[in-house]
C-alpha cells in the first residue's frame, strides 16, 4: 500500500475517512493533530507553546511539528505504508515532508483532498461532539448525527464533550488559514500528479466508497 495523505479544510472528515482507510488497509494512521495533543500534555515549555498554539487556532511552528512527525515515522509499522492526516498543511511543509521522505526513502505516495462547502464546515466543526468515554463522534448541527439522548452517547451512555477547539471563533481561524495555507497545496500536488479529489459533502460512507475507488485503481 502506498502512503496517503489527506488534505482538508476543519471538519472535513479526515480524522474519520483515515481511521476507516487504516482499518481497511490495516496501516498506521498518523495524524499531527493528535501527535501534538499528546505533545501539548507535557509539562514542559514546548508542551506548553503547543497548548497555547492549538487553543488560538494557530499552526504549531513547523521545527517542532516535524520533529515530532520524523519521531513517528521512523517507527517499523510505516514500513508498508501509513496515512498522514494533518501534514503538510502549506506549501512549505510539503517540501519539507518531500526532504524527509527522501531521507527515509519513502515516497510520497497519493494524496486525497477531501473538498467540503465553508457552511458544511463550519456546523460539522461548531457543532461537534465526542464522546468522553468511547470516543465516538455526534454533531447538534447536522440531523443525521445528532444523538438520540441530548449530551449523551448512544452506545454506552457517557458525557459528550465538546473540542476545545471547536469554537466559532476558532473555526473561522482555522478555516482562513487552511484557505491561506493549505489551498496552494492543492496546486503543489496537481503539479506533481498524484493528487485526487473526493467530494466531502457527501455522507461518510458514500465519501469513503469513493477514496477506496481510488486507491484500488
Ligand atoms: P487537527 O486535529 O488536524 O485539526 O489539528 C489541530 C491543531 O493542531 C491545528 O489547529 C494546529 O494548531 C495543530 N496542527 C496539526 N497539524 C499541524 C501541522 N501540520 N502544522 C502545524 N500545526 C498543526
Amino acid at each position: 500500500m502506498k502512503s496517503i495523505i489527506f488534505i482538508a479544510p476543519p471538519a472535513a472528515g479526515k480524522g474519520t475517512q483515515s481511521s476507516m482507510v487504516a482499518e481497511k488497509y490495516n496501516i498506521p494512521h498518523i495524524s499531527t493533530g493528535d501527535l501534538l495533543r499528546k505533545a501539548a500534555k507535557e509539562k514542559n515549555e514546548r508542551g506548553e507553546y503547543i497548548y497555547n498554539q492549538m487553543q488560538t487556532g494557530g499552526l504549531v511552528r513547523d521545527d517542532v511539528t516535524t520533529e515530532i512527525l520524523i519521531e513517528r515515522l521512523k517507527k517499523d509499522d510505516c514500513n508498508n505504508g501509513y496515512i498522514l492526516d494533518g501534514f503538510p498543511r502549506n506549501v512549505e511543509q510539503a517540501k519539507i515532508y518531500d526532504a524527509i521522505l527522501a531521507n527515509l526513502k519513502k515516497d510520497t505516495g497519493i494524496v486525497i483532498l477531501l473538498d467540503l462547502d465553508y457552511e458544511n464546515a463550519m456546523k460539522r466543526s461548531v457543532g461537534r461532539l465526542i464522546c468522553s468515554n468511547c470516543g465516538k463522534v455526534y454533531n447538534s448541527m447536522v440531523e443525521k448525527m445528532k444523538p438520540h439522548v441530548e449530551g449523551l452517547c448512544d452506545s454506552c451512555h457517557a458525557v459528550l464533550s465538546q473540542r476545545a477547539d471547536d469554537t466559532y471563533e476558532t473555526f473561522n481561524r482555522r478555516y482562513e488559514t487552511y484557505l491561506e495555507s493549505t489551498v496552494p497545496l492543492i496546486d503543489f500536488y496537481h503539479e506533481k500528479g498524484n493528487l485526487y479529489i473526493v467530494d466531502s459533502n457527501k455522507d461518510k460512507d458514500a465519501v469513503f466508497k469513493d477514496i477506496i475507488k481510488i486507491l484500488e485503481n
